[in-house]
């Protein structure tokens, strides 16, 4: 029997454990939040067409659980690899969720009665959760999950669960699984706007960041969809982007473009326009990069519908919470001008995962200077890493658009079901 572990389940792991397990190999797919589908469940639509992300993704998410070839382990990370390329022994380390899986059908009953109110992740900070909570609407697996450090042992769960679902004590379990061949899809994060303080983050309420933006666009979401302010919860009539937030800035050495952040905002632009013709949008940019297919008629359509583009980065936001001022000098006229945004919306850069420095020493790899995975050779071997045997994907490699995640996970599985029919 042929095995491969796929650590990561955003779109890039989804998409290589399919493409392995409908080649006939067994896939265990690691996933350490309590649900697959990683960033691109978070977003409201997807560039150049404004398709429904969640209307893409969803689908694939419950062929993977539904996949008679495909194991899942959520809430769960790699602990340990030993052996080499064709006999890797992989031990899983899977955290406890509270909740007897088998048990639980995801009805929510105890959701409605817990009292806590917290900050929720899936959210971006928008909205909150409860105490035992599910991450979302279309979470899988359909299970929910109990947070120990804010639960305050109330004992309204237990009660409402009329399946018993719902554990009072739970430990880490560990699985030790096989496999011809390993790869890595952990992905990305998005880079921390609080360490250019200039910009305001955090201290005014009204400065957010496209992640959160995607969140409140979401007609699913904490606001349903609507636009407002954090500040007096208005809808705003001035919205500014402001582009390459964390992105070719050698002051805090991050040269990298992250390659998906003009095409975000070009996105969320047309889209607060459709929702409110009225509200003024500008995008501050250095240049804009539209370099997909049908990315520069994407662009096209944002000029038509009325969207400024100023050739201009602002060095800081000024002014006060409820009066803030940005002033930017327009680089092709050389006018200085002060766009007294309602809200502004910082296009975070792409950061390599939270947690790639601890899988390159536990998996024996390297990472390039950025902190992303190295491939063996950057043109000819993009999946490959110095480690035979251990494939790289994705956002992990580099940061990337979904069509380019999906390609790329469809080489790594390639080259990993050749590796796994070999020998
Ligand atoms: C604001 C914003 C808007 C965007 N809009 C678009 C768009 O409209 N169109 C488009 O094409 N692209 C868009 N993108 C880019 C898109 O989000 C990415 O291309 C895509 O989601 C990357 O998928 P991934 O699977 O590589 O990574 P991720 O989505 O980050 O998935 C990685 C997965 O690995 C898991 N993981 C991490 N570490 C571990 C570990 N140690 N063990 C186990 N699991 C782990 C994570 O929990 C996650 O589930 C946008 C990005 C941003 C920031």
């Amino acid at each position: 029997m042929h095995e491969v572990v796929v650590i990561g389940g955003g779109v890039t792991g989804i998409q290589a454990s399919l493409d392995l397990a409908n080649h006939g190999i067994i896939v265990h797919l690691v996933e350490c939040q309590p649900s697959i589908g990683g960033h691109m469940s978070q977003l409201d639509k997807t560039f150049p067409t404004n398709d429904c992300s969640m209307c893409i993704l969803s689908p694939k998410m419950v062929d993977v659980i539904r996949h008679p070839n495909i194991r899942v382990y959520t809430l769960s990370e790699i602990e340990r690899v030993d052996g080499s390329e064709g006999d890797f022994r992989v031990i899983i380390r899977k955290n406890p969720r509270y909740i007897h899986e088998d048990q639980c059908n995801g009805c929510g009953d105890c959701i409605q009665v817990c009292p806590v109110e917290v900050y929720n992740e899936f959210d971006a900070g928008v909205g909150t959760r409860r105490a035992i909570y599910k991450p979302n609407q279309q979470s899988v697996p359909d299970l929910v999950v109990k947070d120990p450090v804010h639960c305050v042992e109330c004992g309204l769960c237990y009660d409402a669960c009329l399946l018993d679902a719902v554990k009072k004590k739970d430990e880490p379990a560990f699985f030790e699984v096989h496999a011809d061949s390993i790869i890595i899809a952990t992905g990305y994060s998005v880079f921390d706007p609080g360490v250019k303080k200039q910009l305001r983050y955090l201290e005014f309420p009204d400065v957010i960041t496209t992640l959160e933006l995607e969140r409140m666009m979401n007609a699913s979401g904490p606001t349903g969809g609507q636009i407002r302010r954090f500040s007096d919860g208005k809808k705003p009539k001035r919205v500014v982007f402001i582009q390459c937030v964390g992105s070719r800035d050698m002051s805090i050495n991050r040269p990298w473009c992250s390659c998906v952040c003009c095409m975000a905002s070009i996105k969320n632009a047309i889209l607060i326009k459709e929702k409110s013709p009225d509200t003024d949008v500008t995008i501050c940019y250095m240049d804009i990069r539209a370099y997909g297919k049908g990315y520069e008629e994407f662009l096209e359509r944002a000029e038509a519908a009325g969207i400024q583009f100023l050739r201009g980065i602002p060095g800081e936001v000024s002014g006060d919470k409820g009066n803030m001022s940005l002033i930017v000098e327009d680089s092709e006229t050389g006018e200085l001008k002060d766009l007294k945004p309602e809200l502004v919306v910082l296009a975070v850069g792409i950061s390599p995962s939270l947690q790639a420095g601890e899988i390159a020493e536990k998996l024996g790899i390297s990472r390039d200077t950025s902190g992303f995975f190295k491939s063996l050779d950057e043109k000819t071997g993009i999946v490959e890493t110095s480690r035979p045997g251990i494939y790289i994907a994705g956002t992990a490699v580099a940061p990337k658009d979904i069509p380019d995640c999906v390609a790329v996970a469809g080489a790594a599985a390639m080259r990993s079901f050749i590796r796994s029919i070999r020998d």
